[in-house]
């Protein structure tokens, strides 16, 4: 006889209350998750799409709160509501919660807005004591089965709401398990069950200083305080900091009604994802374990069986079950992640969830469901994480090779993470010597305290670059990421001592000399000794990202440009989808070694005319590199070229010479031990020169703009070679857009006294080349005058491009190179405080990383305004490592700049978010 249910007892409870506190899950759906959680949205949702799911209700995450409000107490209703739906459930099926001949048990569970899987806790078999257990045996004819569920309950009972140490248990297990010859737990007869069941009461009571409840509404009660309790457990507190959680969602509470998969056989339990989460095949994965209940599929202390292997054992159950799986793929349109449980041969359904995934199983999955019509190519688009893309195009270590040097202890130092991707090789410690092995085809990590400009010959050919100074926008890193180099940088874990060619790890007695090989990781900042062998990316071969990239190019407005200082670079920037270069540094290429001396000759002139003669030297170096890039960027079909923007020399002119400690204490040795004169008097020449130029601010002195100012000729030069190197791609009929850009200006009368001067040269040229060449000229925003006072500026620029590595350093007054080994990450990570249970964090985010939107983007936004108004034309970028973070990208997106540059290995990381950021904007707007 069927039973007619209600939910009227239910509903009288609610009338009674101030709100409703407890929904059945015949009551809830899938858009409730903010009020019933994740878990009791999901299995409302599978309840009413009729697939078979225990019965149950969902205490939400407002009684939580509610909770926490009234001082760790039930608000008014909660216990009533939960009393009256657990009456519901109890006719639903069939049974008595407390019922001596047909007990209910139910599992009270935790489950928040956003999963946070394994933090806050559960507790299974509830309902049971000395009566219900008997109810059990009698029902299930399977003593062992009754008291085994008993002695669980009072395990996980006491962990949870008794605070009881679970290792007093598990002793007491071990004993009898000794005792009675046995290796696990499923073999310890029923006899010995039932005599462990008083001694774990026991154990319970003198923890607790309390009877153990067999009240089984008692226990309820308790039960749920527990799960409420966890929400603001350390573990899940910390899981939250880690996560960007909000802490004040709270948890709902999912009470429901106990199936066990350890009744046999033709019972078992298991979990499984309708797709492949590790490479997105369109096949159901997971694994299962007959005759067991849910802990022991994680417990591992039975191998669980592949899910298709369930076929065999339980082919009508495993039918059904693949029909529910693609159901409810088709109902949520993703990838879910399922938990069931079979008992005495019916299924039923604990969990779906949306399942998480890597990156190449999210594009693929993406792009596949967009191909199967089950989503649209917007949603394909907004369903990738940006970062997902980044890690696929990157080299990364071998997961099992890493396990093992992780468990082998050959985890040396974690530094920043400050470019991606992994890489293995020899170290070594000086650039000179890392070009020769690297040329020489030696896997090489190049091994420096920090990188200058001078060291880029050896980064060429290295694998992976590892500093012990420096950040985010540290030389290294900003160098490595250009050519999509593994780097990590600020690892202030190691020493490296250069003479010896050595680094030692600070805290142990490790010491890596020349020549031992390391293995870095720029995704982590992980640095290892030995060879982690890596799995490597190629883009060509990345049809899905290619597909999911071309729609985000529908989506987005925000132009996707590259930095890059080399033609190879640019060319890749190209095939990973950029529409032109934003910055091209054009001073690292006076860091090619043939050209180094010649620029420190410029450098060290007396004359106007001494430097004139050096710089005619570098001019047709530097003209046939601007052909190189500009080439590299001309669409061969067209000839059209896309836009390039080349900036003028910008750091300060000691980075090109000899450091002066070096000079200084080669200089005394040479004294002190009566060296070559010649040699002396050469050095000591270079040391005056040097020493002349010494500035105790170099990132404040005589650098961006202010050299050209000075030094004219430097300018005429540069604009020489980038014009005359574009007059004679024009004359191969290509087509070309130059865009000459100005760096560190903070005054309006810096740029016009540069633009005169480059008016004049561009004046020559056109005149030698018959017709004048098409250039733009524009300068950079990054340093806060420059940004205040950008409608004066704008009247003298075509573009601006916001330099947002020196805008950060300037506004916050942080050193780029030094404040992120100092106390940044110290900041972002928070600071330890005697008498404070948190550490106090200072700022959310490494601002050199993610653009502090509060500050600097201030002064973007005003920039953007004011140069507008002045210049309604005014074509607007950013170049700063910003430009390929997307955070920064939405941004930049929300003030409507034109563009984003970054790094090449960024371009389809940049494409995604730029997409995302015009996505969410009209969603926003609508
Ligand atoms: C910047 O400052 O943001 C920038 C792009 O220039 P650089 O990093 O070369 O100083
Ligand atoms: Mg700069």
């Amino acid at each position: 006889m069927t039973q007619q249910i209600t939910h009227s007892e239910l509903d009288e409870a609610v009338k009674r209350s101030p709100r409703k506190w407890v929904y059945l899950f015949s009551e809830g759906n899938a858009s409730m998750r903010e009020l019933l959680g994740g878990k009791g949205a999901g299995v409302a949702e599978m309840t009413n799409a009729g697939l078979p799911v225990p019965p149950g209700f969902t205490i939400t995450t407002e009684a939580c709160n509610g909770y926490y409000d009234n001082n760790r107490q039930f608000p008014e209703g909660v216990w009533e509501q939960a009393k009256a739906a657990l009456a519901i459930v109890e006719k639903q099926t069939g049974k008595g919660f407390g019922s001596k001949e047909n007990p209910l048990l139910v599992s009270v569970r935790s489950g928040a807005k956003f999963s946070m899987p394994g933090m806050m806790d559960t507790v299974l078999n509830l309902g049971i004591n000395d009566e219900t257990v008997l109810g059990l045996v009698a029902l299930t004819g399977d003593e062992r089965f009754a008291y085994d569920a008993y002695r669980r309950f009072i395990q996980m009972f006491s962990k949870i709401v008794l605070d009881t140490n679970p290792q007093d248990f598990e002793v007491v297990l071990e004993r009898y398990k000794h005792e009675a010859g046995v290796k696990t737990d499923a073999e310890i007869p029923a006899a010995d069950l039932k005599k462990m069941v008083t001694e774990f009461k026991q154990i319970a009571e003198r923890a607790s200083g309390q009877p153990f409840p067999t009240d089984v509404y008692q226990q309820l009660h308790k039960a749920i305080e527990a799960v409420f309790s966890s929400w603001n457990n350390k573990r899940a507190i910390d899981y939250r900091n880690f996560n960007k959680i909000p802490h004040n969602l709270g948890t709902g509470v999912n009470v429901q009604s106990m199936v066990f998969g350890n009744m046999g056989n033709n019972s078992g339990t298991g979990v499984a994802f309708t797709r492949n989460p590790a490479h997105g095949e369109k096949k159901l994965y997971g694994e299962y374990l007959l005759n067991a209940q849910g802990e022991d599929v994680v417990a591992g202390i039975r191998t669980p069986s592949p899910i298709s292997k369930l076929e065999q054992d339980l082919p009508d159950v495993y039918q059904q079950f693949l029909e529910i799986a693609q159901r409810l793929e088709k109902h949520y349109r993703d990838m879910q992640d399922l938990e069931f449980t079979v008992e005495q041969g019916k299924l039923y359904m604990l969990q779906t969830r949306s399942g998480k995934r890597n990156a190449g199983a999210a594009v693929k999955i993406a792009v596949d469901m967009v191909e199967e019509g089950l989503i649209t190519p917007e949603e394909a688009v907004k369903r990738v994480e940006p970062s997902q893309v980044y890690q696929l195009l990157l080299p990364r270590f071998d997961e099992a090779e890493k396990r093992r040097a992780e468990q082998e202890g050959r985890l040396l130092a974690k530094g920043l993470n400050a470019s991606p991707g992994a890489a293995y090789g020899k170290a070594i410690f000086d650039a000179d010597r890392a070009e020769e092995l690297g040329k020489a085809g030696t896997p090489v990590v190049l091994v420096r305290p920090e990188t200058s400009p001078d060291d880029v010959h050896g980064m060429l050919v290295a694998k992976g670059i590892l500093t012990a100074r420096g950040g985010a926008t540290s030389h290294a890193a900003v160098v490595a990421r250009g050519l999509g180099l593994p780097c990590v940088a600020g690892c202030e874990g190691i020493r490296v001592n250069e003479e010896q060619h050595l680094f030692r790890v600070i805290g142990s007695d490790t010491v890596i000399k020349e020549g031992d090989d390391i293995s870095i990781d720029g995704a982590t900042g992980e640095v290892f000794a030995g060879i982690i062998k890596t799995v490597d990316a190629d883009f060509d071969k990345e049809t899905d990202l290619k597909k999911l990239l071309n729609w985000a190019d529908e989506f987005r407005k925000l132009g996707v440009w590259a930095n890059a200082d080399y033609p190879r670079d640019a060319k890749r920037a190209v095939t990973f989808g950029a529409q032109g270069i934003g910055l091209c540094r054009t001073e690292h290429m006076f860091m090619e070694q043939e050209r180094l001396p010649i620029v420190q000759k410029m450098i060290l002139s007396k004359t106007k005319e001494e430097r004139e003669a050096a710089l005619d030297q570098l001019l047709p170096f530097q003209q046939s590199d601007f052909k190189g890039i500009f080439s590299a960027m001309v669409d061969p079909q067209t000839n059209e070229g896309y836009p390039v923007v080349i900036r003028l020399i910008d750091p300060p002119l000691h980075e090109f010479l000899p450091s002066y400690e070096e000079l200084l204490v080669e200089v005394t040795r040479l004294e002190t031990q009566g060296g070559h004169e010649e040699e002396l008097a050469e050095k000591r020449q270079m040391l005056e020169a040097v020493g002349a130029m010494r500035e105790m601010n170099p990132m404040l002195g005589l650098r961006g703009c202010r050299l050209g100012l000075l030094f004219p000729e430097i300018n005429v030069m540069q604009t020489r070679a980038i014009l005359g190197a574009a007059a004679e791609l024009e004359k191969e009929g290509k087509k070309l857009h130059p865009k000459i850009m100005i760096p560190l200006v903070g005054h309006v009368n810096e740029l016009k006294e540069v633009r005169r001067q480059l008016e004049a040269v561009a004046a020559e040229i056109a005149k030698d080349a018959g017709k004048p060449i098409d250039y733009k000229f524009g300068t950079m925003i990054e340093l806060p005058r420059a940004a205040l006072t950008a409608d004066q500026i704008a009247s003298v620029a075509d573009f601006f491009s916001f330099g947002t590595n020196d805008l950060t350093q300037t506004t916050f007054g942080y050193s780029r190179d030094d404040a992120e080994g100092k106390f940044l990450l110290k900041y972002v990570e928070g600071l330890e405080e005697p008498g404070l249970k948190d550490k106090v964090k200072i700022l959310p985010v490494n601002p050199f990383q993610t653009l502090d939107r509060d500050g600097v983007g201030q002064l973007v936004a005003m920039a953007v305004e004011k140069g507008r108004k002045t210049n309604p034309d005014i074509e607007l970028g950013i170049c700063g490592e910003h430009g390929g973070d997307p955070d920064s990208i939405e941004f930049c997106n929300e003030v409507g700049l034109n563009y984003v540059s970054c790094s090449p290995f960024r371009v389809p990381v940049a494409r995604l978010a730029a997409a995302q950021a015009a996505l969410s904007r009209a969603e926003k707007d609508r």
